[in-house]
């Protein structure tokens, strides 16, 4: 996925961190350091990763509360055995990075973990994806989902257990995302006897521009299974561990990518009059497209075209035959994609006969289509972001907004009810956090059974409702659902 932009600052503690700051100790605020000596505990009584565990453990009530209790003793070996697990296997993920469609081994360590918890999967789909079910048939069924992918990236961080594998680097946490449903998959397995429905653990390759998801869906996942709701996260580094943030519509932008070939005959760079220029032409064209916003697109709505890259020439007196440049656009609906990519489309070949260049564009359509709009239903959305406030509090469940990033879990929320959320995974001492797709991107690994439970507590919850047990507002999601 795509870096999360500043904006996100304006969500989180951020603005806390610099409007307070600090005269003793420059790198940590007094927020920071209230936080540390209080143990950050978002619900005041448990550290989040606590409440989250107990909460899936002990779902029918919290008996677990009081101190010192044979249940409080109970969950809080659970928690420990759940944070050594996923740490030690998120660490494992971590260092063996793979690009998309490569994840082989990635996807051996999934299957055998699964197979050391006894549970069954359906592999292999979209290459290297697989899918894994438990529960009983009958009730709802709930899914949700990981990736697996890393990116072209050399980690630049100290941490001892930083990527093996040169050139490659886990940069947007898909690793984490990884641990953390294999560490839902262990805390739901213990209680299968219990599960009022049925849920489907999904890992996928190719996130990163590849359309995993949607090649699952093509290999037939849930072809023949109805799937009530689909949920998925996406570490943020701008928030700290322990809160998320929820939005209940478009919370992702569409995405396209493109590239344009500009030729010509080539000439002396003293005789320009001689040759089209494709220098020139390229320049017009990255220009030109940059109208489409400001001036073709309605202020109403959101859109953004970028170009990204831009190659051509070799010498400082000759006018190449050829330049090579592409970019991505984005729209937070499906008819503003189709309009920019054709607003695009003609603007460069229009540029391009201006100019008295040829101009081929690759929009990629024989790959995957665009990435769709990553739409949250609102019950869905409303649902997770109550289950959320139950495990972080209310405090540490922020409301999300609608970004110009993509996610292809967009091809799930077009065929399943879904929420994509973001969860905080920025440790407290982290002055200036590594954006997403960074040689310096790091999280927290304390976020890791956080996730976890927190995946858990919904798929639990969700079952539930289904079932009945939670009475009256429980039934009124059933029916709308
Ligand atoms: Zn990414
Ligand atoms: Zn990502």
């Amino acid at each position: 996925m795509v870096s999360f932009g500043r904006r996100a600052c304006t969500n989180t503690y951020a603005p806390k961190l610099n409007a307070i700051g600090s005269s003793t100790h420059p790198r940590q605020t007094r927020f920071q350091r209230r936080r540390k000596m209080a143990g950050f505990r978002p619900n005041g009584s448990l550290p989040a990763v606590t409440l989250a565990v107990a909460l899936v453990l002990c779902a029918n009530g919290p008996t677990w509360v009081a101190s010192a209790s044979p249940a409080t003793k109970h969950v809080e070996e659970a928690q420990k055995d759940l944070t050594e697990w996923i740490s030690k296997l998120w660490r494992e993920l971590h260092q063996y990075p793979e690009l998309a469609y490569q994840e082989e081994k990635t996807s051996r360590l999934v299957r055998t973990t699964l197979d050391s918890l006894g549970i069954s999967y359906t592999y292999p789909l979209a290459t290297t994806g697989l899918v894994a079910t438990i529960g009983r048939p009958g009730g709802r069924h709930v899914a949700v989902r990981a990736d697996m992918d890393g990116l072209a990236i050399t980690e630049a961080t100290d941490l001892p257990h930083k990527s093996k594998v040169e050139g490659k680097m886990h940069g947007c946490g898909h690793d984490a995302h990884t641990a953390m449903v294999l560490g839902a998959a262990k805390l739901l397995k213990a209680k299968e006897a219990e599960l009022q429905g049925q849920v489907s653990f999904v890992f996928q390759p190719a996130e990163e521009a590849g359309a995993g998801a949607y090649r699952m869906l093509e290999d037939g996942l849930f072809k023949n299974d109805h799937v009530d709701a689909i949920f998925g996260l996406h570490v943020d580094p701008y928030m700290f561990t322990g809160q998320a943030s929820v939005y209940a519509g478009t919370v992702l932008a569409s995405a396209g990518t493109f590239k344009v070939t500009l030729t010509a005959t080539g000439g002396h760079g003293a005789w320009p009059h001689l040759t089209a220029d494709t220098v020139v032409a390229g320049a017009s064209i990255v220009l030109m497209l940059q109208t489409l916003i400001s001036r073709r697109l309605s202020a109403q709505e959101a859109g953004v075209v970028s170009v990204t890259m831009f190659q051509g020439g070799s010498a400082l007196n000759v006018l190449p035959s050829e330049v090579v440049l592409g970019g991505t656009w984005r729209s937070l609906s499906v008819e503003g994609n189709k309009n920019l990519k054709e607003w695009i489309r003609q603007m460069i070949l229009q540029q391009a006969t201006v100019m008295g260049v040829n101009a081929t564009i690759d929009f990629f359509d024989d790959k995957h289509p665009t990435y769709p709009p990553t739409v949250n239903d609102p019950r869905v959305a409303n649902f997770a972001r109550g289950v959320i406030e139950k495990v972080l509090g209310p405090e540490n469940t922020k409301e999300g907004y609608p970004q110009m990033g993509a996610e292809d879990f967009a091809f799930y929320t077009e065929r399943i009810p879904a929420c994509f959320f973001l969860l905080g995974v920025r440790h407290e001492d982290t002055v200036t956090p590594g954006p997403l797709h960074t040689p310096r991107f790091s999280l927290d690994e304390a976020a890791l059974p956080i996730g976890a439970a927190i995946h858990a507590n919904l798929v639990l919850d969700f079952l539930n409702e289904g079932s009945g047990e939670d009475g009256k507002e429980t039934g009124a999601v059933k029916e709308e659902l």
